[in-house]
């Protein structure tokens, strides 16, 4: 069975790659897909994020990497995938990730939401988080794998004024 995980993965965080990790032992194949409907300002092109998924995925064998455009629905449908991945952390995330679940299921009936909850060292972990510290200098070698600290860490010394 074909599962996909679509998300932003502004940058993938090792709380990212611990759900495609373990969605990987429950699927036969795993298609990380990067949204490329307009986000609230990007710190990497959707290509670089695909790279960087690419990278860090590279060790999982049914692992694989796309964009898409439009509604995610059609996307699954595209691909015949039946299940769409999302992670769960806390209270906040499961009232936004419910209503997106349900809106899918009015979208088409064949595509079911899986929600994995996240482990429990990953349950503060954002993209923007990491961000918001990397931007102060702080270290993020502990939140995201050793190549996406170097991407970030490059982006914000190269913005820095
Ligand atoms: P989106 O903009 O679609 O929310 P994200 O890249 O922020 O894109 O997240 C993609 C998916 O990964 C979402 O389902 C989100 O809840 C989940 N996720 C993000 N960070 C974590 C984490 N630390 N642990 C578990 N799931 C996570």
């Amino acid at each position: 069975m074909v599962a996909i995980y679509p998300g932003s993965f502004d940058p993938i965080t090792l709380g990212h790659l611990d759900i495609i990790t373990r969605s990987s032992k429950l699927y036969d194949k795993v298609v990380v897909v990067v949204s490329r409907n307009p986000t609230k300002n990007p710190l990497f092109t959707v290509d670089e994020r695909m790279a960087q998924i690419r990278k860090t995925t590279q060790h999982l064998e049914n692992v694989e990497v796309d964009s898409f455009n439009g509604l995610t629905v059609n996307y699954a449908k595209k691909l015949r995938a039946k299940v769409l991945l999302r992670g769960l952390r806390v209270l906040s995330d499961f009232e936004k990730e419910l209503q997106m679940a349900h809106t899918n299921k009015t979208l088409s009936d064949e595509i079911e939401t899986v929600f994995l909850a996240t482990s429990t060292e990953y349950g503060f972990l954002s993209s923007s988080l990491v961000k918001e510290i990397a931007k102060f200098g702080g270290p993020i070698d502990h939140l995201v794998p050793e190549h996406i600290a170097l991407d970030v860490e490059r982006c914000y010394g190269q913005n820095l004024v």
